[in-house]
């Protein structure tokens, strides 16, 4: 695995893959790999001849400095990880790579309102933030093919509706989201658990599950009260349970009028704060 720090030296490199004809996977992420992150390289390969990884801990979407300052940092291990799974290249910009000084970076479209509930409610700005860095990332790598995950539903919706409003050359690929075996949704905040929250956290799978079994008996505001009412009763602090469609992300009141809904749910475990989704409907085409 080839690993480049600077956007002159990745972009000569790519040119050079696209002057052979080759087609290139991109997945971008903020490093502390796991076997999610892995599964996307994965998928990616399977997509194209070149896979690129991405790891770039983005400062423009963390909203609470706090968070930005804990968040893992493991590049070696990182990098291991990678080289196992035959990932061809890592870039590994500075900030100053990224976000140069004379460079306008920020994306302004109007998103028709996907930013506004949710991780937006909770988290003002961290959309933002994102669409930034996944415009630039993508500017810079023009893959034929971007991986992302599930796990982050409003996240790849929002980039999908950027894509599509954009007109951007890439073809959006979304990766279902890999759990440890009691349902937890992995991710690189999990390792800062406490024993004792890593304990409990698989509560919010469960309750993703119950949101399934119990949309066609029970109405919608009970089942998101229900979930709620149980996170708090297991030690979490729930942000949000939410049942929307799966398209507009606003609240749905009557399931027969949805096609695809999706229940998404964000709950700090102590000072970690996880989030994970599961779709309950999804028509087939
Ligand atoms: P992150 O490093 O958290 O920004 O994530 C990078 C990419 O990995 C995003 O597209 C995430 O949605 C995806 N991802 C994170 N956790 C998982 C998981 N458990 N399963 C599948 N994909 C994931």
């Amino acid at each position: 695995m080839q690993t480049i720090n600077t956007v002159l030296e990745l972009q000569q490199t790519i040119l050079n893959l696209k002057k052979q004809g080759k087609k290139i996977s991109f997945i971008p992420t903020m490093g502390a790999l796991h076997k999610g992150h892995t599964s996307l390289i994965k998928i990616g390969k399977k997509h194209a001849d070149i896979t690129i990884a991405s790891i770039f801990i983005n400062p423009t979407q963390f909203n609470n400095p706090d968070d930005l300052k804990k968040y893992p940092r493991m590049l070696d291990n990182d990098k291991l990880l990678l080289e196992k799974k035959s990932c061809d290249i890592l870039f590994t910009p500075s900030i100053e790579e990224i976000y140069p000084k004379n460079l306008e970076t920020k994306v302004n479209i109007d998103l028709n309102e996907l930013e506004k509930p949710m991780e937006g409610e909770f988290r003002p700005g961290h959309f933002e933030g994102m669409m930034q860095v996944v415009k630039r990332l993508l500017d810079i790598v023009m893959p034929d093919y971007l991986i992302m995950g599930q796990k982050d539903f409003q996240q790849f919706t929002i980039v999908a509706y950027m894509i599509k409003v954009l007109k951007i050359p890439v073809e959006l690929i979304v990766a279902p989201t890999l759990r440890e075996k009691d349902g937890l949704a992995m991710s690189s905040r999990n390792m800062r658990l406490s024993p004792k929250m890593r304990a409990i956290s698989p509560i919010i799978y469960q309750e993703l599950v119950k949101a399934k079994e119990d949309l066609k008996t029970k109405k919608i505001g009970k089942i998101c009260e229900n979930g709620l009412k149980s996170f708090s009763k297991h030690g979490l602090k729930p942000e949000y349970f939410r049942i929307c469609d799966g398209f507009t992300l606003k609240p749905i009141e009557d399931i027969n009028n949805h096609s695809y809904i999706v229940a998404c749910v964000a709950a700090w475990a102590e000072d970690v704060r996880l989030i994970d989704n599961m779709i309950l409907k999804k028509a087939k085409k």
